[in-house]
């Protein structure tokens, strides 16, 4: 990235996050982040006594603390901190129960004797790290602005798992949590938590599952078999917070293509739609395909390609502010080390040198070559015997150590399908169409040539339109050309949020050949409402002449009629009449906050609206209707569908294949 100073990136560590150990045996072990601070310092890519990339930490309060976790948790997190010795035998009585009621008991979460102080650091780390982002006093004081730092890689947090009233999965306070609560408190910011781990972010989407400031995004291995079981596609988020918790499951043994097509068809419109102030991303690396724990067989190319895009996210929608945290990861030596290299060299700007400092290897083979033969002994293996030839040599890994699983197209498929009902729930179509995957990229790129008046030369319809708030220009298959020379409106972004960014998805749309833009804008050039014209996303597979129509107007233009003139003037070709046309899923669509309306009370205005052009309202056990029922599911069967065409279809919205999945 284009990151000169890089002063602006800060790495925060402080040596009290080695007592965040759960001891030998046990596979959370703080060794992987003394690796880890070792290869940075013998590669040369960070130095701990550098003032000017280094960020102190200080513990939590109780008060930040209690942002998030109940204060009786918190109270017996305390309690059980304290050495054994030092207890008295009525706490020693109640000790067995507190282990049992806050999580300590199942062998995941032991509790460790000074626990409380080194979370609670764990936790001050982050909630520094995303303070000082934000330039919030919490996060230290800095002479300029200069100083301030953009970006902070923070390897000792992203205790992801810990809910607010008891530890879970070797996390006893959720720092990433804690922060954004903190954050909240403080700033009108929204935040976007974005979770790489190879296990569910349970803990985070709990903490804000109704709270539509904060969208969290999990990318993660399948809870079908996998800690913690949750994670599933249709955990979307409840009242407020509805369609703000955002799940991809993926397949045990997803590769790394499979796992950036994933990544790539869904962060970057999650983002647009968001309109986040700042990012927070976690690495955990037991995605890495060595993990001893998890099934994903991403290798260091897709962990890179993780932060590169957060990185490029930062600074296209959050002004560069962005905080990266560490997370799981249980190949303590081989994966570790060199997984969260790549972040900070990522997050610093720095080059990433190709081999590793041999010395380092030295040193740390040989602490991973005891472990495994330690391991060996333990279970009397017959396998082959690890040697230093299988301690990696370099950051990145060589592709012929991960030959290519013989099941990778089923798995990418399956991914595909879920990546597809995860964009159908959660994203409006303009943004959809605006951000098509591969596989929704029409190889026909018919739309324009076959609706558009057949061999005239007329590029677009254009229609002069009295409104009772002025006069207005109507014109159809708007070329990107036009668009960039008009301005949005201020009151266009019920898309994208933001009036810019709308701008920006208008032209996208514009320029794919399978859509249909059609505009109103005034005659000094500011676009006040549009309609697209799409084909129907991957739900709809293997349907023809089914098309998609979306329609926006501006906030400052409303309760002028322009909705329903706009909507006849794009749906009047006559050639229209092969088609069926469909809208849906309006509830999310437009920013329906601000209009002062109950739910019931806007999807009549919808249906009002949509009847006006011969839609009529049909039942359907498509998800985007099933699973929210303010939303509505408007259908026009064009006068030259042929029957079966039509029965195909009606079919489909009752019935549909990929219903089977839910
Ligand atoms: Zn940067
Ligand atoms: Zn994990």
């Amino acid at each position: 990235m284009p990151d000169a100073p890089a002063q602006r990136a800060r790495l925060l560590f402080d040596p009290i996050e080695l007592r965040y150990d759960f001891g030998e045996g046990h596979p959370f072990q703080a060794r992987r982040l003394s690796a880890l601070i070792d290869l940075l310092q013998s590669s040369g890519l960070w130095n701990p006594h550098d003032q000017q990339t280094a960020l102190p930490l200080r513990p939590a309060t109780v008060e930040e603390l209690g942002l998030i976790h109940h204060a009786d948790y918190i109270a017996a997190v305390q309690s059980l901190s304290r050495p054994l010795a030092e207890q008295t035998a009525q706490e020693r009585q109640e000790r067995e129960q507190l282990l049992l009621r806050y999580g300590f008991a199942d062998g995941d979460t032991p509790a460790v004797p000074g626990m409380h102080n080194v979370t609670a650091s764990i936790a001050g780390g982050t909630l520094a790290a995303l303070s000082a982002v934000m330039g919030l006093p919490e996060g230290g004081h800095f002479a300029s602005e200069d100083e301030q730092p953009l970006h902070v890689f923070h390897p000792g947090g992203g205790l992801h798992h810990a809910w607010a009233e008891r530890a879970s999965g070797f996390c006893v306070y959720n720092d990433s949590a804690v922060a954004i609560a903190h954050v909240l408190q403080a700033t009108g910011a929204k935040v976007l938590y974005i979770d790489f781990d190879a296990h569910h972010g349970d803990g985070v989407q709990r903490a804000f599952y109704d709270e539509p400031r904060v969208m969290t995004i999990s990318l993660h291995e399948t809870g079908r078999y996998l800690f913690p079981g949750t994670g599933d596609v249709l955990e979307l988020g409840q009242s407020l917070g509805r369609g703000y918790s955002v799940n991809i499951p993926l397949e045990p043994f997803t590769e790394d293509d499979s796992y950036i097509e994933a990544m790539e068809a869904l962060l970057p419109p999650l983002v647009t739609s968001f309109a986040p102030d700042v990012i927070i991303t976690q690495h955990g690396c037991d995605t890495h395909a060595w993990d001893p724990l998890t099934h994903l067989c991403l290798t260091m190319r897709g962990i890179q390609a993780q932060v590169r895009l957060a990185h490029e996210l930062a600074h296209t929608y959050c002004q560069g502010r962005w905080v990266a945290l560490g997370g799981g990861g249980y190949d303590l030596f081989r994966v570790v080390p060199r997984a969260w290299s790549i972040v900070w060299a990522e997050v610093s700007g720095q080059a990433l040198p190709a081999a590793l400092p041999e010395a380092w290897v030295t040193r740390w083979c040989a602490a991973w070559l005891e472990v495994q033969a330690a391991e060996d002994a333990a279970q009397q293996s017959m396998g082959k015997t690890p040697s230093a030839a299988d301690f990696p040599a370099r950051f990145l890994d060589r592709p012929e150590d991960f030959p290519a699983s013989p099941r990778r197209w089923s798995i990418s498929r399956t991914n595909r399908h879920t990546v597809a009902l995860a964009r159908h729930l959660l994203l409006p179509s303009s943004l959809r169409q605006a951000f098509p995957t591969a596989q929704t990229r029409s190889p026909l790129a018919g739309l324009v040539d076959l609706l558009h008046i057949r061999g005239s030369d007329t590029p677009s319809r254009s229609v002069m339109i009295e409104t009772t708030g002025g006069p207005l220009i109507l014109r159809d298959f708007c070329p990107p050309s036009l668009v960039e020379r008009l301005q949005p409106d201020s009151g266009l972004r019920a898309f994208a949020r933001l009036p810019a960014r709308e701008h920006q998805l208008l032209l996208g749309i514009a320029r794919r050949p399978d859509c249909a833009l059609t505009i109103a804008h005034t005659p000094a050039g500011e676009i006040v409402g549009e309609v697209t014209l799409a084909p129907g996303d991957s739900w709809w597979e293997g349907l023809d002449n089914v098309y998609e129509v979306a329609i926006e107007v501006s906030s400052n233009w409303r309760g002028h009629g322009l909705a329903t003139r706009l909507l006849a003037f794009a749906l009047e070709l006559d050639a229209l009449e092969d088609m069926l046309l469909f809208a849906e899923g309006l509830s999310w669509h437009w920013d329906i906050e601000g209009l002062g309306l109950s739910i019931y009370r806007y999807r009549e205005l919808i249906a009002h609206l949509f009847a006006t052009q011969g839609f009529a309202e049909q039942p359907t056990t498509e998800p985007n209707i099933n699973l929210e029922p303010a939303n509505i599911f408007l259908v026009r069967v064009g006068k030259r569908v042929d029957q079966r065409a039509s029965a195909q279809f009606f079919n489909r919205v009752m019935s549909s294949p990929n219903l089977a999945r839910l």
